[in-house]
């Protein structure tokens, strides 16, 4: 399903199809970008639509967005999804940019904001804490001012990517006696100071994708505050926004469906009664997943003329990310015993067991994707989130 294409958008769309046909780089290609490349080989592709003016479709033209109308950039969402492009990392681009150029300072879009899009500087999130997840306002690390700069002695966890990067976002405790949101600000801290210790998460894939950071007496300009100290939630809650909304993920879930019904074609019998178990099932997953295309459809074009979704678009994150989760789990149970196979032993070697989507990679993505439903606000939130905020409940 497509939204109904003027002359133009399909003109556009046609663009960005050649363009990614002729531009994206072979050895991207991997079976498991996000845990197989180095990280100069996951910014590639970053660095080629930067030079191509594409890197940051949601930014506005004065700070180096393309200038795009929300119909091309969905267009330009599904055509990357839809053709396996690894998409750049979000937490300079769609997070900290849009932060930075609507509460930032002109010395703070001058200093972070080309970097961000040149990709010269990597970001991570520092949000969550041991003790504050779904309940983030109830952090705890702590920013005492001290002249010029904040003194920073905290500890963030499951930081994605943390160990790539050059800067970290982090929601800090300035004024400790203020009632749990009102005391909290948004800093910016170079990862290379004193203090800042990286330490690696290994997730049940097997993969080194989170890590805990730990801060100890940090020194951080002041500089590096981002709007008013105390002021920090309003800026965390606009950052959250931005995130979910592009969580749906529809492109990509297509691509996997058309995967896994490969998979299928090649292993399973016709007259194989388990098989045909297997297709009412992926039947019904594709069902559900033309319905949230629908869905998705429904909401650009509003946004097209300037209606929000608002709320609303937390229904995108829970069923997309459900969706993701079956294909995963039915591609499992299509490779029946292969996916036994282990990223030591892959049974992608095997001359029976063509294609990168078989064996260990299954698996690994089958338990990679677990994480879904549980980042950028879990799925039991965003329920918790339409029944007050849509359903009034
Ligand atoms: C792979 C991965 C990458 C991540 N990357 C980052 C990152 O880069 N930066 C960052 O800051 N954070 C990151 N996170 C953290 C993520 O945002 C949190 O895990 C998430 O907000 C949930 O918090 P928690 O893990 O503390 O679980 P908890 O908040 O302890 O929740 C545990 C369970 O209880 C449920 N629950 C909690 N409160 C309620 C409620 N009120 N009603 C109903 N159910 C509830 C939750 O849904 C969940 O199932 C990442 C997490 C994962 C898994």
């Amino acid at each position: 399903m497509e939204l109904n294409l003027s002359k133009e958008d399909a003109a556009f769309r046609d663009e960005v199809r050649s363009f990614i046909a002729e531009k994206y780089p072979a050895e991207m290609r991997v079976a498991n970008p996000e845990i197989d490349l180095t990280k100069e080989q996951s910014l590639l592709w970053h660095r080629i639509l930067y030079k191509k003016g594409w890197i940051a479709p949601s930014w506005p033209k004065e700070y180096g967005g393309p200038g795009w109308t929300i119909a091309q950039r969905y267009i330009f969402e599904q055509e990357t999804s839809r053709a396996g492009t690894l998409p750049p990392l979000p937490f300079g681009v769609t997070m900290v940019g849009p932060v930075i150029y609507t509460f930032g300072n002109d010395a703070q879009k001058e200093k972070f904001l080309p970097r961000i899009l040149s990709g010269d500087d990597w970001w991570c999130q520092g949000y969550t804490e041991p003790g504050a997840g779904s309940d983030l306002a109830s952090l705890r690390t702590k920013a005492l001012r001290d002249g010029d700069h904040y003194i920073v002695n905290g500890h963030k966890t499951w930081t994605t990517l943390a160990q790539h990067a050059d800067w970290i976002f982090c929601l800090v405790r300035t004024d400790p006696q203020a009632k749990a949101q009102s005391g909290i600000s948004f800093l910016l801290i170079d990862m290379n100071t004193a203090g800042v210790t990286v330490r690696p998460i290994i997730t049940i894939d097997g993969s080194h994708e989170v890590n805990d950071v730990f801060l100890e007496d940090v020194r951080v300009p002041v500089d590096n505050l981002i709007g008013e100290e105390n002021k920090g939630w309003t800026y965390a809650k606009f950052l959250l926004g931005n995130e979910r909304t592009s969580m749906a993920g529809t492109g990509h879930s297509k691509r996997r469906l058309q995967g896994l019904k490969a998979i299928v074609r090649a292993e399973i019998a016709p007259d194989d009664s388990a098989g045909c178990d297997l297709a009412k099932d992926i039947a019904k997953a594709e069902i559900d997943l033309m319905a949230l295309e629908a869905t998705e459809a429904r909401m650009i074009s509003q946004l097209s003329r300037g209606k929000d979704p608002g709320p609303a678009a937390s229904l995108l994150k829970i069923r997309g990310t459900e969706i993701h989760q079956r294909i995963a789990d039915l591609t499992h149970r299509a490779i029946g015993q292969y996916g036994l196979a282990l990223r030591e032993h892959p049974a992608g070697g095997n001359a029976f067991v063509p294609g990168p989507s078989y064996g260990h990679t299954a698996t690994e993505k089958y338990l990679n994707t677990r994480k879904l439903s549980i980042y950028g606000g879990s799925n039991e939130i965003q329920r918790n989130i339409i029944a007050k905020a849509v359903l009034g409940l």
